[in-house]
Order: C-alpha cells, then structure tokens, then sequence
C-alpha cells in the first residue's frame, strides 16, 4: 500500500508539472504574458548597486572648514547628478565652485594683495565657553587683532564671549545660523541663516556685520546673489591650519598653516568649541606662528584692513 502510494505521488508530480510547463508554452506561443512574478531581488540588487554610483561620497571633513585648495576637488560634488544622457532638456547648472566664485569675483575674496606684508588671522565656529576666552588671551598677550567668524546658534548660547571679543578690539563675522552646507539650501533658509545671525549679532554689540564665511567654504548662486545685494563680502581664506584635524599636535598646525603663509593671507583657525575637542595644539601652535610672521616682518590686522572693506554695514 505504501509503495503504490508513493509511486501515486511521484505520478501526480510530474502529470502536474507537465501541465504547468504545456500552459506556460502555449501562452507564449500565443504571445500572452505568463504570470510570473518579475520578482528577482538578486537582479535587483545589482541594479541597486549600479543604479548608485553618482551618490556623493560622505564629507570627510564634514563639521569643519573644506579648504580652500580642496574645492577643485570637490567639483564633483557641486555639479548635478551626472545623468546628461537622460536629461535633456533640464536646465541644470553645471559649474564648478571655483568658477562660480570666479563670477562673483567682487564679492568673494580668499586673499588679500600677493605684495602686502600683512595677514589676517580668523577663527571660525564660535563662540564656546573655552577655546574663544584662552585663543582670547593669547592674543591679547601678543598684541594682535583677529577676525572671528560666529555661529548664530553659538552667539545666542555664549552672548557675554561674543561681547567680550567685540571689546578687545577683534572684528565679529558670520559664519550662518546653523553652520550647514548653504549650497544645498533654498532661498529662504539662506535668508533665514544670514539674518537671524546678522540680528544675534547684532543684539549683542550694535553692529551689522558685513563680513560672511561660508561654512565649509561653500555657497550656492543664490547664496551669492542674497549675500551681495545684502551688502556682505564672503571671506574664504587662503592658508588653512587643519586645527580641527590635529587638535592636539601643535608641530603640525604650525607647519600647515606656514605653509601657505605668505603676503596678504587670511589664515584659518577654529575656536574648537565641544567636550571632546581639545584647544591644547592651538595654544601651542598660535604663539609661535605670530612669531614667526612677526620676525619675518609680518603685520597682523583684521580682514577688513587687510581687504579695505568695512567690517560693518
Ligand atoms: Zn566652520
């Protein structure tokens, strides 16, 4: 009983799939569609794989400053999804951003004259609670003005910093609200960046900042038009010391930033603001780079000396 069961089975097997495969057959025969799934998640995984390969890669630098001889790097990043082939017919601008700023070449400044012996000293992403109060003192010390580039969202949180490095003499920029990529943003969010800083600011010591830097040196068209026709000047820099990088490793924010150390530069620090930043490398590095600069002759002002702009509106 068992084995004419068994051999019942086997039987039904193939009478069943036989008739699967004869129905299959002459559907296509009669050019219908046979309804299988199109399901093939290993096909769709490769298409996954190769439909992504223009994702942008994750800044490495993201929280900081790219500098400023990175940003023929980044072309890539600044230009639309490169899909030419399948996009005709949309309007989309393909300009790198070192051709953008070229354009508004008035506006945007990286350095001041190649013949001038002065240079600027800025310092980004403030104010904090301890890095802007001992770069402070430092200065102080040595006797040298600099420009510091704040953070709305900072300035609200520290406002008596923000006073005290209006008081000793430095020069207060901005640097947005919200210290995000602005070359990804609409209009309105850079309307809101700009003026919500420019009012913080603004509350604090009386004055209209004019001077902006863009976080991660990197702006938009808009971004270039709203800050031009609101009577900014955008500040890059042109020797980067890589602070945020080797927080802790003077030697090396030393070499970086004399690097580029030359006449007219505006160099670029930060005032490493958060716990697990440590100031220890800038506290070494700073007295000996003004040193240096000094004995090499070397004048220390403000951007909006270095550049004859006004600092405020
Ligand atoms: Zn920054």
């Amino acid at each position: 009983m068992k084995k004419f069961l068994a051999v019942f089975l086997v039987g039904m097997v193939i009478v069943l799939g036989f008739g699967t495969y004869a129905k299959l057959a002459s559907m296509v025969e009669a050019g219908e569609k046979p309804d299988i799934s199109p399901h093939h998640p290993v096909e769709e995984a490769l298409a996954d794989e190769g439909g992504s390969p223009e994702s942008p890669e994750p800044s490495s630098e993201a929280g900081t400053d790219t500098p400023e001889h990175n940003i023929e790097d980044e072309k890539s990043k600044d230009t639309p999804p490169k899909k030419a082939d399948n996009t005709e017919g949309e309007k989309t601008e393909v300009i790198s951003l070192a051709e953008l700023y070229k354009e508004y070449e008035d506006i945007v400044f990286f350095k001041g004259h190649p013949d001038d012996k002065r240079v600027a000293l800025t310092f980004d992403d403030g104010p904090d609670e301890v890095a802007c109060e001992r770069i402070l003192a430092i200065l102080r010390e040595h006797n040298v003005p600099a420009t510091f580039f704040l953070v709305g969202e900072n300035v609200v949180k520290y406002p008596e910093v923000v006073k005290n490095i209006f008081a000793e003499g430095h020069v207060i920029g901005s640097h947005s609200w919200s210290h995000h990529y602005m070359d990804e943003m609409s209009w309105g969010s850079i309307e809101r960046e700009i003026h919500d800083t420019e009012n913080a600011i603004h509350g604090l010591i009386g004055k209209d900042v004019a001077l902006f830097r863009p976080p991660y040196g990197k702006l938009n068209r808009a971004a270039l038009e709203f800050l031009g026709q609101d009577g900014y000047k955008v500040i890059n820099w042109s020797s980067d010391s890589l602070d945020w990088k080797y927080p802790k490793n003077g030697n090396r924010i030393v070499s970086n930033t004399m690097r580029d150390a030359g006449d007219g530069a505006i160099m670029l620090f930060h005032s490493l603001a958060g716990p697990s930043k440590i100031t220890s490398g800038i506290e070494a590095a700073l007295p000996r780079i003004i040193s240096s600069l000094r004995s090499q002759g070397y004048e220390f002002v403000t951007v909006d000396q270095l550049l004859s702009i006004p600092a405020y509106k």
